[in-house]
């Protein structure tokens, strides 16, 4: 039986060494990072939070539902009703596939970061 493996790039940056040469593999769903060889594993049934996501806009202002779906490692489904769920909330303007924090995503943001630092 062939055993072919796909590799595509994706826009995931390596943790481990900051390359962007990440590779996906689409058979088993994880992503490898070509220069250093770090595997990072891409779990489907993951379920991403709110936090999560809010974190990730925090930092990088904007991005896409793939980015997001990328960096979360989230499953599509999920992804798509957590942010349903923070659009609904107020939590985030979505433009164009686009999805930033909106002032009241940062407050709660940071209400919840207050929280995670027990103060
Ligand atoms: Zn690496």
């Amino acid at each position: 039986m062939s055993h072919r493996r796909a590799l595509r790039f994706s826009n995931v940056t390596c943790p481990i060494c900051g390359s962007k040469e990440v590779a996906r593999d689409d058979q088993k769903g994880d992503l490898i990072c070509t220069n250093c060889g770090h595997i990072i594993t891409r779990k489907d049934t993951r379920a991403v939070g709110k936090f999560e996501v809010a974190q990730l806009l925090k930092r990088e202002g904007m991005l896409s539902f793939s980015q997001l779906g990328e960096m979360t490692g989230s499953s599509e489904d999920r992804l798509y009703q957590v942010l349903q769920n923070m659009v609904n909330m107020g939590h985030l303007n979505e433009i164009q596939g686009r999805y930033s924090l909106t002032k009241r995503g940062s407050r709660w943001y940071r209400q919840r970061l207050g929280q995670e630092w027990g103060y």
